[in-house]
């Protein structure tokens, strides 16, 4: 599951490579394929999660409370 992961970051990265012009893919990006890649990720991210029976959301939010505080006040 962990290479699977690794191989959609690298799909989105591609994706965004794309979208940025950074270097000329092989097919046009999109924005819907930027957001189908990252979709693919955040699945394999849940998969992982659930296989360790982490509480994610849980876990993410107090992630997002942590950044608000460290950059927002
Ligand atoms: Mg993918």
């Amino acid at each position: 599951m962990v290479t699977d992961l690794l191989e959609e970051a690298g799909e989105v990265a591609s994706a965004v490579k794309g979208l940025e012009g950074f270097k000329p893919p092989e097919k046009t990006k999109t924005k819907e394929m930027l957001a189908t890649e990252l979709s693919d990720m955040l699945y394999i991210i849940f998969i992982l999660a659930e296989h360790y029976s982490i509480e994610l959301e849980e876990v993410f939010l107090q992630t997002v409370n942590d950044y608000i505080l460290r950059f927002v006040t």
